[in-house]
């Protein structure tokens, strides 16, 4: 059986150019949905690949100031989630968000704490947030490494999920993540976690503004042709989102089933 997990980015009202901010009464809308027909969010950590148990992962890529409001959304159901944390930036704005139209906040460490007191697991999304895949693979391991050794100071927790940054990865980068001791690894390709997805290479669907609850349960539980729908429509949602990533590499990535894989959310 297929497991489901979303990524949500910034949860905020206002005017924005990004399509990953999702409206909050958006974002209502969602859990309400989901939770009237019985699913219940868990952390990636908890996901039990190939189960078919009610349950969905809730991921929260960069840790913006708007977790807050998140985590407390999901306490009123019962439900908790994975944050994943650009450590270089805690406590201070996304200037790395080079496209956006307004820069958000990311939580400091005390924030952070909250967050992991509140029953949510904190994961690793790079240091600097940039892509893994533009840097030599030693580079890679030591960013994924200082970001690690910072939460391990500051949370005191060793993290065992990664988010990898634009969802930029290559299978050797999924190998050296998963020999550094990580356990789940998670993209942007729009897709349903399958039994046969190598656990460093976890698909996710990502939810943008505009996406209503019947959008989300189309994903979950609509027919293989709707589902298909879903996955054309976010692809091409993902092609005409990539500001950030080119601004700061220069690099248009086409979605592939080449060796290197970026997925823009
Ligand atoms: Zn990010």
């Amino acid at each position: 059986m297929a497991q489901h997990i979303f990524a949500y980015h910034a949860v905020e009202d206002g005017f924005e150019l990004s399509a990953t901010t999702v409206p909050r009464r958006r974002w209502r809308e969602h859990c309400r949905v989901l939770s009237d027909l019985g699913w219940r969010a868990v952390r990636v950590d908890e996901m039990i690949q190939g189960a078919d148990d009610g349950t969905f992962c809730i991921t929260v890529d960069d840790a913006y100031a708007s977790l807050l409001d998140v985590v407390a959304t999901c306490e009123c159901h019962g439900w908790r989630g994975t944050v994943f944390v650009p450590t270089g930036y805690v406590g201070k704005v996304a200037s790395w968000d080079v496209g956006a139209w307004r820069t958000h906040r990311h939580l400091n460490w005390e924030e952070l704490r909250e967050v992991a007191a509140a029953g949510w697991e904190i994961g690793v999304h790079g240091h600097t947030h940039t892509a893994l895949t533009d840097k030599p693979i030693a580079a890679a391991r030591q960013e994924l490494q200082c970001a690690r050794s910072a939460m391990e100071q500051e949370l005191g927790i060793v993290a065992t999920s990664l988010a990898y940054p634009f969802g930029a990865v290559s299978k050797a980068l999924a190998e050296m993540a998963q020999a550094m001791g990580f356990r789940h690894g998670v993209t942007m390709e729009p897709s349903q976690v399958e039994e046969w997805h190598s656990p460093l290479l976890l698909p996710r669907w990502p939810v943008y503004r505009m996406d209503t609850g019947a959008h989300l349960l189309a994903r979950l539980c609509g027919a293989p042709w709707l589902k298909q729908l879903e996955r054309a429509r976010l692809r091409t949602i993902q092609r005409f989102s990539q500001g950030t990533r080119v601004r700061m590499s220069g690099k248009m990535n086409i979605i592939s089933d080449a060796a290197e894989q970026t997925y823009v959310g």
